[in-house]
């Protein structure tokens, strides 16, 4: 089980920037890969993704964070054993000396844990999501899907970044993708009749120019209705408000495609009113990634509804214990590449989950073909899945890994 070697290279993500890859090989000639996806509205707070900079591909190489892989971090954990995931992630920790990982680069630290994970359930004989689960804790994720793209993930007029579909009657992971994928299609469909752009965002959502963002919810309940299902029994939706990227220097918020100025109290508002009106049963990031008092406040106005901790959080415990002490929100979205390393991205999100909140595991707008976002959904028994539209490689890779875990645990 020790490790013989560690290598990495740059690959190409789904927007056509690098991500690194990193390649982890064991004394018995087990070997595996895995790599590091990126954000694009990322929280002030993630662990920190090393860039090269300088001209090549508008600074965003990832050269320097490769050679960090194949040298200091392949030194200190050759010869450790593959399967002591605490030990190597906190050895890397130890190396890189700052709290976010600054030195070394969180893409670097990422793709190495990852790699060491993937590879120890080889060397044992286990599928990915058994090797990281207490057993107890295993379940399958519902799918959040992302069908309308807006925000920075598209070069339409909608403000909010994320409307996602939730099949709530679905019974199981198969029948949950599918259902989503009707919808898909129903609002392709839709789109069109009505001369709009059924061209996609980065996470696979169409995103086409509407009024406001409220229609925006209104064609995904028309989508809904015409594939045959029931909005809000069949088919709930979800929102990304990704609320930081709208923070001004004052304090307001300025969504920025529509010019439109709002007051902390008039997007609560806002967000509340949309809730009122539209089967929504989940918000993320409703407002900026340091206000955690504003979430305790609009998480008590919302009543039910999951209040989901992005920005917020960034998969961080010690955010997450704030939270909890504050009662900020009832979700934690995970993201692996926030934490820098499995173990502490696993951290967070059992500490959130010690602390009564929910889990949702997601992937990031800018993604490789990688689904162990997917295992580790399955693993942590999380309640939620989030990997964009039902279409583009990246995404698909992840509902079809979904499905296929199921089929393997019915068998
Ligand atoms: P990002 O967006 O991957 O571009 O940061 C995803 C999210 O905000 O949930
Ligand atoms: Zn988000």
């Amino acid at each position: 089980m020790r490790i013989k070697s560690i290598d990495a290279r740059e690959i190409l993500n789904s927007r056509g920037w690098p991500a690194v890859e990193a390649r982890v090989e064991t004394e018995s000639g087990v070997w595996a890969v895995a790599s590091a996806p990126s954000g694009a509205s990322t929280g002030a707070h993630e662990a920190h993704e090393l860039l090269d900079g300088g001209p090549r591909l508008k600074g965003r190489g990832m050269t320097r964070a490769a050679e960090h892989v194949r040298g200091e971090i392949a030194r200190a954990l050759t010869g450790m054993d593959v399967t002591d995931q605490q030990a190597l992630d906190a050895r890397m920790g130890d190396l890189d000396g700052t709290s976010n990982l600054s030195r070394l680069g969180a893409n670097a630290t990422l793709a190495v844990s990852l790699a060491c994970a993937r590879a120890g359930a080889q060397a044992q004989g286990m599928e990915l999501y058994e090797y990281l689960a207490a057993p107890a804790e295993m379940r399958m994720p519902l799918p959040m899907m992302n069908v309308i793209n807006g925000g920075a993930h598209a070069g339409n007029n909608v403000d909010i970044q994320e409307f996602m579909l939730v099949p709530v009657s679905a019974r199981g992971a198969l029948e949950s993708v599918f259902m989503c994928a009707e919808v898909y299609h129903a609002l392709r469909s839709l789109l069109i009749e009505k001369g709009l752009s059924v061209a996609v965002g980065d996470e696979g959502g169409f995103a086409p120019d509407v009024e406001d963002d409220e229609r925006a919810l209104e064609l995904m309940e028309d989508a809904v209705l015409r594939a045959g299902l029931v909005p809000g029994r069949d088919m709930a939706f979800a929102l990304d408000v990704a609320a930081s990227a709208w923070l001004t220097e004052d304090g307001d918020y300025l969504l920025p495609k529509r010019r439109a100025r709002m007051s902390r109290e008039s997007l609560m508002g806002f967000i509340c009113g949309l809730v009122d009106r539209h089967p929504i049963i989940s918000v993320e990031d409703p407002l900026h990634e340091d206000d955690f008092g504003g979430f305790t406040e609009i998480r008590r106005r919302l009543g039910g509804v999951q209040v989901v901790g992005d920005d917020l959080f960034v998969t961080n415990r010690e955010r997450v214990l704030q939270g909890a002490r504050m009662g900020s929100a009832t979700a934690l979205l995970v993201k692996p590449n926030q934490a820098g390393t499995l173990t502490r991205a696993l951290d967070a999100a059992r500490t959130a989950r010690e602390a009564g909140m929910e889990l949702v595991v997601s992937h990031r707008s800018g993604e490789t073909n990688s689904h162990d976002i997917v295992d580790i959904a399955v693993a942590l028994g999380a309640g939620y899945l989030k990997a964009g539209a039902p279409a583009r490689g990246e995404r698909v890779a992840k509902y079809n890994r979904l499905m296929e875990i199921e089929a393997r645990l019915s068998k």
